[in-house]
């Protein structure tokens, strides 16, 4: 019922199962887009004529919006950039740098593995990584090791593995990162489209928040900074819309967060975001979850009967995505057979190749749902992987 709120499932003959890799965006978000670039195209926060200020307005509405939405105390805690990435690049560079000691996760994106990497660091120089236990558990045990011997430390995780759905118990880990006078930064790439986010109660010092992810346009995101910290941050980009006053001796920048949002931001598609976040408020995250919670099940409980298949994941510690093989099948090839039967997953290694070494697996097939799905969608999934496995014996 819900995808008749998008406009792709009205164009497309494809069953959509990749909401992992982008979610589809519903009517009002792309309304919104085509409004500004319609009505009132025009720069924010420079230009004082009508047309610029109902631009800013509506812009600085996404933040109040999302700073609203995942319970922040002000809005300078909200930075806008261009996705989950940039937030973690642009912490890495301006925050993290200074710290002895980065503490990740096995199960990591890439996103949060290359940037620690341009700094030089490697396993054990600089970099820890926390294991990940046998049933894709964080592995409590050995992270308070690693923080024990190495107070003082930044600590990057994400909230839920792109790969594996796996969910993180993020106030846990907050816990005892400050238990050992550390900080945290949560890459929540895969979290605000499923459940409720609320930074004040999780305690956590970063929060990377992506809108495409999230049923809002592609290069827009956010990161939160708890307010304290706002100080201590360094120099990002700088430029137009982040300076205070400029002679050529010294720049005086602005505060947050427009010291942080250098050069003409990606207007239309931040203001665009909110529609995003009325919309799953107006749906709700009970909903969301019951929906996401009951098709996911089916989806597991269908997928156990395929003879020969691996499953990485369980039902209990995980969310929408559910990562498999068959074996003796290459990954891959199912999923091009998947496609030409106009099915969408994503098969490979889903920008997380450490976790795939530690499993000795080249990739999976990953089938990612969300709420705008139906049984019926795992019904035509489950009838084109059967026909693919007989093609590929
Ligand atoms: N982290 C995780 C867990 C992801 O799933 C992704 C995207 O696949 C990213 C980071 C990168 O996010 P973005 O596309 O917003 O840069």
């Amino acid at each position: 019922m819900y995808k008749n709120d998008f406009p792709f499932f009205k164009n497309s003959s494809v069953t959509y199962l990749d909401n992992a890799a982008t979610t589809q965006k519903p009517q009002a978000v792309l309304n919104k887009i085509l409004e500004y670039y319609t009505n009132y195209c025009s720069n924010t926060h420079r230009s004082n004529h009508g047309d610029a200020n109902k631009a800013t307005k509506e812009f600085e509405e996404t933040r109040t919006i999302l700073k609203e939405f995942i319970n922040a105390k002000d809005e300078s805690e909200i930075i806008f950039t261009k996705g989950v990435t940039e937030s973690l690049n642009m912490v890495a560079s301006i925050f993290a740098k200074e710290f002895k000691t980065i503490i990740i996760s096995s199960i990591e994106h890439h996103s949060n593995i290359t940037p620690w990497h341009m700094q030089n660091r490697t396993l054990h120089q600089g970099l820890e990584v926390v294991n990940i236990k046998e049933n894709l558990e964080f592995d409590f045990e050995h992270f308070e090791e690693l923080l024990k011997a190495n107070p003082n430390s930044f600590v990057s995780i994400t909230h839920v593995s792109n790969a594996f759905g796996v969910k993180h118990n993020i106030k846990k880990i907050a816990k005892l990162t400050h238990k050992y006078n550390s900080y945290l930064m949560v890459d929540g790439a895969q979290s605000l489209a499923h459940f409720e986010i609320d930074v004040q109660d999780l305690d956590v010092d970063f929060y990377a928040i992506s809108s495409h992810k999230t049923y809002g346009p592609t290069g827009v995101g956010a990161l939160y900074v708890k307010q304290e910290l706002l100080e201590k941050l360094k120099t990002y980009q700088t430029g137009g819309a982040t300076i205070n006053d400029v002679n050529f001796q010294r720049s005086l920048m602005l505060s947050s967060p427009y010291k942080f949002e250098a050069g003409t931001q990606n207007i239309a598609d931040v203001i665009a975001f909110k529609e995003a976040l009325k919309y799953i408020k107006n749906i709700g995250y009970k909903t969301i979850h019951t929906i996401e919670e009951e098709i996911y099940s089916y989806l597991h409980n269908e997928l156990k009967k395929i003879e020969n298949i691996i499953l990485y994941n369980n039902v209990e510690n995980s969310i929408v995505s559910k990562s498999f093989n068959i074996k003796d099948i290459n990954s891959e090839d199912i999923g091009i057979l998947l496609d030409k039967m106009h099915i969408a997953v994503r098969a490979g290694h889903h920008c997380a190749q450490p976790i795939m070494k530690k499993l000795n697996i080249d990739g999976t097939i990953r089938v990612s749902i969300a709420f705008y799905n139906t049984k019926e969608d795992i019904d035509i999934f489950i009838k084109a992987l059967k026909k693919a496995i007989t093609m590929l014996k």
